[in-house]
């Protein structure tokens, strides 16, 4: 059987090399870190079939321009004179429009209810990651947020979600955790969450047992080709001989993909969590904190909280803590009875979210090099679409049809 390497073990990487293994393909992994602490361990956890309009969307651009000017706000361009930051900035440009909306919609509902699917089936033969489905609160304080929720809520009903409209005695009733200080609220009923660092060790055992060979602590440096085709990858710790590649190294891609002449456009998107242990009152259901854009997640007997998105570069691991203020004034607004401080910086996780500029992942065959196979950019919703993205690459290394239509997932 073939050889497939895959270049990145976050959630997409590993959740390629699960489908992948079960095929019957020889599986490695390589990945420059430990494989213990990146953006697909302290995300939020949230399986999010609600998330079918992309950030590129009609209405963003002077709502990111209104938050630039705002320390605490949950979006943030860093402003450089960069050519990627440019050619990311023009093409998100170009895709936030309602003709781009109105076509993303089907295809990221259709990805995220497949992967939905696969996530209820990993959990009938395991519950280690504590996965449920309780769907999403999301939560707002005021009639402006109300009227986009409303407008985003009707798309997803047309698409064929369940929702319902809360008023703030609806929301109480629901929410029986903790009190809630809002307007209203709006439940969707078809999603799902779970704690993404016990995913991740029930994948990585599952992938151990299919005799795929993990490579933590090795950087993929180069490739040597043969006619349009990749034949061995050069890392830090020696050259291996492959068949087939598979780039899934999240916000990492673009350096790597240019490596073989191909330009990705991916920036990260830069944002924090923190858990908190043993808190009398919390939030049961998973929520957004609309206004805020603050993510609310149980894990178990634990509750995360995520958010802020600031658009960088991967050599940017400062943690910025008028953002990290703005997602804890949120929470004490949104929860009067949580009384949260601001975490100590030891305590404060980051992560690169991989974000193209039209908001949709790209998984695709390559043109330019026959053995090479993206499986990236899946900025806010990578641990949601990946099980999913795993099966579709399976399908695309395999030359079989795709589950689901690919064509909204191009470079
Ligand atoms: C605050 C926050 C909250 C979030 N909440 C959610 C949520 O609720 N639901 C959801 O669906 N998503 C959420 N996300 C997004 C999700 O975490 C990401 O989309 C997902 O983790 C991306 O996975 P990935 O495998 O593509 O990238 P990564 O996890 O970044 O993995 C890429 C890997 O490639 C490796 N790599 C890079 N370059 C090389 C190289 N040269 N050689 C070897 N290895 C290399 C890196 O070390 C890395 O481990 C959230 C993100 C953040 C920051």
């Amino acid at each position: 059987m073939k050889k497939v390497s895959i270049i990145g073990g976050g959630i997409i990487g590993l959740c390629s090399a699960y489908y992948l293994a079960k095929e019957g393909y020889e599986v490695i992994i390589f990945d420059q870190s430990a494989m213990n602490d990146g953006c697909s361990y302290g995300n939020a956890g949230m399986i999010v079939p609600s998330h079918i309009i992309p950030l590129a969307q009609p209405g963003m651009i002077a709502q990111g321009i209104k938050w630039m000017f705002d320390s605490q706000s949950p979006f943030y361009v860093k402003p450089r004179l960069n050519s990627d930051l440019i050619k990311w900035g023009l093409q998100f440009y170009k895709h936030a429009n309602a003709k781009h909306v109105e076509k993303a919609i089907p295809a990221l509902r259709d990805l995220s209810l497949l992967s939905k699917e696969l996530y209820q089936d990993f959990a009938l033969t395991n519950d280690s990651f504590f996965y449920e489905e309780k769907g999403l609160l999301m939560l707002y304080k005021t009639e402006k947020t109300a009227a986009e929720m409303f407008h985003e809520a009707k798309e997803a009903e047309k698409a064929g979600l369940k929702v319902n409209y809360l008023s703030a005695a609806e929301v109480a009733k629901v929410e029986k955790g903790t009190v809630t200080n809002v307007l209203g609220g709006i439940h969707y009923k078809s999603d799902a969450h779970l704690y993404p660092q016990k995913f991740l060790q029930f994948i990585k055992e599952e992938l151990t047992k299919l005799k795929v060979e993990i490579h933590p602590l090795t950087t993929v440096q180069d490739f040597l080709f043969d006619h349009h085709k990749i034949t061995k990858i050069v890392t830090d710790k020696g050259t291996f001989a492959t068949d087939e590649v598979v780039l899934a190294a999240g916000s990492w891609s673009p350096s790597l993909a240019k490596k073989l002449g191909i330009s990705v456009s991916i920036l990260p998107g830069k944002g924090y969590s923190f858990t908190l242990k043993d808190k009398k009152h919390k939030p049961s259901i998973p929520s957004i904190l609309c206004e805020g854009k603050v993510a609310v997640t149980p894990m178990n007997t634990d509750i995360r909280f995520g958010g802020t998105m600031e658009i960088t570069h991967t050599a940017d691991t400062k943690i910025n803590k008028n953002r990290l203020q703005g997602i804890v004034n949120s929470i004490n607004d949104f929860y009067p009875e949580m009384e949260i401080a601001m975490p100590e910086e030891k305590d404060t996780w980051f992560g690169f979210r991989p974000c193209t500029p039209s908001g949709m992942p790209i998984i695709m065959r390559s043109q330019k090099v026959v053995n090479l196979t993206f499986a990236t950019g899946h900025a806010m919703m990578g641990l949601s679409l990946a099980p999913a993205t795993g099966k579709l690459i399976t399908e695309i290394v395999s030359g079989k049809t795709t589950s689901v239509d690919t064509k909204m997932f191009q470079l």
